[in-house]
């Protein structure tokens, strides 16, 4: 970690597969200066990867100079994680960084010790911190985009877990599946029927295609659902599938509340109709776990990356 700035003000960095975003907030949160710009792309992954480098370089440096400060700390969010065994990246759809050490990398590029974590991990955090969930002891921060990702948060503090994978439950197959969940899809992961391939923009869409014969893109299948019988039909699959996974987490982990972020998140039905489906799921007399929307939308997973720099 990289502690505090005499100022208190810390940089985030979000790397994702297209952009990559810079946040500056202040000790309350407030944010002093944001931006965006394209992810590298080369043909060649060692280019690509130093590109990647050179593009959080000049970021920081920029947004140093706006803010006549030096040296401020960093935290990075990131798909993937860094292996506990090796250091190395693993687990990361932005593939040029696997393999690589881009912890020790970004420590040398950025002359400072940066805090590096998963992008869930930091969306997770970006909601208990000052988001939705920052009242509550445990939260569980899902990403429902065009994967499946989640993080957990307790009291304020990222739970990494003995493996780095803590809160990755969308390689987890779906649970209590039956006839409605057939036929199951393969996954990218190896395995079949993995919660990814129901509940991501892409699964669901791939699922619907297949069940019910429809070609409405993930979009129209929530739009039009209350015009289209098919429609209606795959988002009713949707939220049944969704609250089965969301209890078999609360079995486990028993939050006190989940806060979803990413595209599927704008639904906002789900947020009434997925506590009515969950309690014949879960092991208890009462559910007192919430099911909240995001606060901070596309910007939580910078601003769970900077709040990564608090010790
Ligand atoms: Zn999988």
């Amino acid at each position: 970690m990289t502690g505090t700035s005499p100022s208190g003000v810390r940089l985030g960095i979000d790397l994702g597969g297209t952009k990559i975003e810079i946040i500056a907030l202040d000790t309350t949160g407030h944010t002093l200066y944001q931006t965006r710009t394209p992810t590298p792309k080369h043909t060649d992954t060692q280019q690509q990867y130093q590109h990647i480098l050179n593009t959080i370089q000049s970021l920081v440096g920029d947004c140093e100079n706006h803010l006549k400060q030096k040296n401020l700390p960093v935290g990075i969010g990131m798909p993937g994680a860094v292996s506990l065994k090796t250091g190395l990246v693993k687990n990361a759809n932005t593939t040029c960084l696997i393999g690589r050490n881009f912890n020790s990398d970004l420590n040398e590029t950025l002359n400072r010790k940066v805090a590096l974590e998963n992008d869930a991990n930091c969306f997770a955090l970006s909601e208990a911190t000052d988001g939705a969930g920052q009242q509550q002891p445990c939260v569980f921060g899902v990403i429902l985009g065009t994967g499946v990702g989640g993080g957990i948060v307790v009291n304020k503090k990222v739970f990494i877990g003995a493996n780095a994978i803590a809160g990755e439950w969308g390689h987890n197959p779906m649970p209590w599946i039956n006839d409605k969940d057939l036929p199951k899809q393969t996954c990218y992961c190896g395995q079949h029927g993995c919660i990814e391939t129901y509940l991501s923009g892409p699964g669901f869409e791939k699922q619907s295609h297949m069940q019910l014969n429809t070609n409405l893109t993930c979009q129209e299948l929530f739009t039009q659902r209350h015009a289209s019988a098919s429609a209606g039909l795959a988002y009713t699959l949707y939220v049944e599938r969704l609250a089965k996974a969301l209890a078999s987490v609360i079995n486990v982990l028993d939050p006190n509340i989940i806060v979803l972020g990413g595209g599927l998140s704008n639904i906002d039905t789900l947020y009434e109709d997925i506590p009515k489906r969950w309690g014949k799921y879960i092991f208890s007399d009462e559910v007192n776990t919430k099911l909240v929307k995001n606060q901070f939308g596309d910007s939580s997973g910078v601003r769970g990356a900077a709040w990564l720099t608090k010790v």
